[in-house]
């Protein structure tokens, strides 16, 4: 029997098969894709946005926000950089966030690979757990759906059975890496709560037929969430219009706010701001002495000097401006109610992008169950968890991997000496 079993090759399983072995036990980790780390590829465009200088507890959400920054005490950013470095692995920050030197996310996945092999971790490909059985002290996993009654412990690869199991299975968010939430039945079946898994950090869909025609354009803007009328979310920065709505990292930080809502059948409202540098009166001033100074200019031209033109003339479109109007007939109330749409733009929510094209899930294994300090189920000994199955979810700025880190090295370490203190 092997000391530790770990489900699911990503940032957490890896990381956590490491500090296992390290920690003197004998490793396997059941994988069912034919490839470890394939997410970590995707992270940070190709270049992997390990963690961030900056860290509190309004970087990580879910329904106990505070449970990351506790697993953060015991292993943090610091801790990170200096495993990283045990990988043979040199970071660089950048304004807090950090990468590796490299600036291929590869190096990470490589690193870790490197070590594994080093320890003798034990992977095994194309094995998928699909069902988990509590037998007194042990688990026995089945996998590949195998027949339970032809399953042999001493002959895997059917099943497998350990006496410490960290399931870093992931979410169901970017299934084409291999989180395709198969992890969570598993949980399920030992007893463990799911909070409903819902896509995070993804594009939402408007409405207005204002985005289909200013498909493309990038810009800076302040993006406020509203639901059922209260202010949920803000947060100021790049948006990217798409053909069925908004994006861009502006956007992924609100989304997992307007996504629970929506799931929840409630109203939501996005107002942006396309101006968020200039306050409204020094915008319509601005209009004003435009339109004084170039009266013979359409609307359009005149906008076009001020913002992107193919967004400018689709937001006057929307505001039912005719962008040929001359610049001499625009006046006061008019130009009032400009600026005002310009500053304020009223959007309906209508819906948001699914598990594929997220970048995390919200959700997941339900935090307060588990010790914050090893990861481990409180009523089910020698069961732990890392990584995204749990029900935290980072902002952008490489909280989601932090958090794989720090939650993978802490199961990884607990369980091996869980193991050594039983005298196993
Ligand atoms: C495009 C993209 C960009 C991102 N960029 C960043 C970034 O720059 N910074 C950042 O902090 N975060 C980023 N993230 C988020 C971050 O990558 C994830 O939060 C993190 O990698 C999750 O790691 P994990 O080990 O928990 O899960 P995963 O990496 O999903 O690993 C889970 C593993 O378990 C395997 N598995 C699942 N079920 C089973 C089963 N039943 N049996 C066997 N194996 C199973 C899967 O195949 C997979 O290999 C990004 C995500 C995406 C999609």
């Amino acid at each position: 029997m092997t000391d530790i079993i770990i489900i699911g090759a990503g940032a957490a399983g890896l990381t956590a098969a490491i500090a296992a072995a390290r920690h003197g036990a004998k490793v396997k980790i059941l994988e069912h894709t034919n490839k470890a780390g394939k997410k970590i590829l995707s992270t940070g465009n190709g270049k992997c946005n390990i963690t961030n200088a900056f860290q509190d507890q309004t970087c990580y959400r879910g329904q106990e926000p505070s449970f990351a920054m506790e697993a953060l005490k015991e292993f943090g950013v610091k801790d990170t950089l200096a495993f990283m470095e045990s990988l043979g692995i040199l970071c660089k920050e950048k304004n807090g966030y950090y990468y590796p030197r490299s600036e291929q996310a590869v190096t990470i996945r490589e690193g870790l690979m490197m070590e594994c092999a080093r320890l003798g971790i034990d992977i095994q490909y194309e094995v998928n757990v699909t069902e988990i059985q509590r037998q007194q002290e042990k688990f026995l996993l089945y996998v590949n759906n195998a027949a339970k009654n032809n399953c042999d412990v001493n002959n895997p690869p059917a099943c497998y059975s350990c006496r410490n199991l960290i399931i870093a299975a992931g979410s169901k968010a970017a299934p084409a890496t291999g989180s395709d939430g198969s992890g969570y039945p598993l949980a399920q079946a030992l007893g463990v709560k799911i909070v409903k898994p819902l896509p995070a950090l993804v594009q939402l869909k408007c409405e207005e037929s204002i985005y289909s025609q200013a498909a493309g354009v990038r810009c800076g803007a302040e993006v406020t969430i509203i639901i059922e009328g209260q202010e949920a979310a803000r947060e100021r920065g790049e948006l990217q219009i798409t053909k069925y709505g908004i994006s861009g990292i502006v956007v992924m930080q609100l989304s997992r706010f307007a996504v629970k809502a929506l799931d929840s059948r409630k109203e939501v409202m996005a107002v942006i701001d396309f101006f968020p540098d200039i306050c409204q009166e020094e915008l319509l001033q601005r209009l004003i002495d435009f339109t004084k100074k170039f009266s013979d200019r359409p609307l359009l031209d005149i906008m076009s000097g001020f913002m992107n033109r193919k967004l400018a003339s689709s937001l006057l479109k929307e505001l039912g401006v005719k962008s040929d109007r001359k610049g001499r007939t625009c006046h006061g109330a008019f130009l009032e109610d400009v600026a005002a749409g310009l500053k304020h733009f009223e959007s309906s929510i209508i819906g948001f992008n699914g598990f594929l094209e997220a970048q995390v899930c919200q959700g997941g294994v339900s935090v307060n169950q588990i010790c914050a300090k090893t990861m481990e189920v409180k009523e089910v000994p020698g069961l732990y968890f890392a990584g995204e199955i749990l029900d935290i979810d980072g902002t952008c700025g490489g909280y989601n991997l932090q958090f794989a880190w720090s939650s993978g090295y802490l199961a990884g370490k607990s369980a091996a000496l869980c193991q050594r203190s039983l005298g196993i």
